[in-house]
């Protein structure tokens, strides 16, 4: 537990001596993953009773104060209208979690700065009642992370923070830099893993759904499987859920929390079965906004142990949870449960 400091993870092209070469391998290894993948989910999802989802992605807040060149979320771009979740949204959330036994992976962020909703501890010490054994994290860009906020995060139950430090020079942002000398002294030190990963503002990086400002749309759609909707559900302040967390503007809505159904019975939709039936074929093209992205498609996330990049070592497995619930859930030793034991109790 503690402080963990990432080099960059991506290299702007013009940086980069190797680009052509590092291209193809990381092309290979995305193209074998997700070939691996396609023969391992599609027949977890043939039951009439299909798993939960392993990760839910939750905006409590809707817009961004950061500039990234890559994101459609830049605040210059002004994408979105400025919206808190409603706690009636918050709760029902909660509540279906809890229904479930949710043990995978709640991410309180997903296109969005989740810091700038103030109401984030209390939201995450309401969340740590309902899914006690979920993996409660934050990714954020660091602009409004202080000690204090931290320390009641940590009061509150979260079991990860990640801050991705936005710089074009590779040096620390201010409040990044004077949040690690306050936390590397503080009593809370080693209660939960923080890693901070250097990051530039102008990557290119793959085309979001077709959203992103810096990379054009494609012209043909990919012949690809993705993951995605069959592992994550994306939520945002209103309550919609999105196919995906590329799906930054709200295109492809699959449904409303606050509406008639669960969010099982969302996620078990005739309209869910339908995408994933053409994503395991590959047919991109069949779907609105899968056919203008060139996402590979494989999840890629940090290892909040270790602060390491991974992705092409997740396989799936599907178990139950201690309702008895069939949950989907991570193949591998990494990651994911390390709830929060702080140091502040007692
Ligand atoms: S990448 Fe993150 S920090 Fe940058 S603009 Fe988008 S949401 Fe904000
Ligand atoms: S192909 Fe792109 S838009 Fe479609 S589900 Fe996958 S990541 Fe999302």
């Amino acid at each position: 537990m503690g402080l963990i400091i990432n080099k960059p993870t991506y290299m702007p092209w013009h940086l980069s001596h190797m680009k052509f070469l590092k291209s193809i391998f990381q092309k290979k290894i995305q193209s074998q993953t997700r070939r691996k993948l396609q023969k391992l989910l599609p027949p977890l999802f043939q039951k009439e009773e299909i798993p939960l989802f392993h990760h839910v992605q939750f905006e409590t807040v809707s817009i961004c104060n950061n500039d990234c060149s890559f994101c459609p979320m830049n605040i210059h771009l002004k994408k979105r209208e400025y919206k808190e979740a409603d706690w009636v949204v918050i709760e029902r959330l909660g509540n279906e979690l809890q229904n479930y036994s949710f043990e995978g992976i709640l991410s309180l962020f997903n296109n969005n700065e989740p810091l700038i909703d103030r109401r984030l501890p209390d939201i995450v010490a309401f969340f740590r009642k309902k899914a006690p054994r979920a993996n409660i994290r934050i990714m954020t860009n660091g602009i409004l992370i202080n000690i204090k906020v931290v320390e009641q995060l940590i009061k509150a139950g979260i079991s990860y923070i990640h801050i991705n430090n936005y710089n074009e020079k590779n040096e620390f942002i201010p409040s990044v830099s004077k949040f690690i000398n306050d936390f590397s002294i503080s009593k809370f030190k080693d209660s939960i893993n923080v890693v901070v990963t250097m990051r530039y503002k102008n990557e290119v990086l793959h085309n979001r759904g077709g959203n992103s400002p810096n990379i054009p749309v494609l012209a043909k759609s990919k012949k690809w499987f993705c993951i995605f909707p069959f592992e994550q559900i994306n939520i945002n302040p209103w309550g919609d859920m999105t196919i995906c967390c590329n799906d930054v503007l709200y295109k492809r809505k699959m449904g409303n929390i606050m509406g008639d159904k669960s969010i099982y019975q969302l996620w078990a939709s005739k309209e869910y079965k339908n995408i994933r039936n053409l994503l395991s074929n590959g047919k991109r093209e069949g779907i609105d906004i899968c056919s203008v992205c060139n996402n590979p498609g494989i999840e890629r996330t940090i290892d909040s142990r270790t602060g390491k990049p991974i992705g092409h070592n997740i396989t799936y497995k599907v178990e139950k949870s201690v309702s008895g619930i069939e949950q989907l859930r991570w193949n591998t030793e990494i990651i994911v449960n390390d709830i929060n034991k702080s140091a502040l109790s007692g």
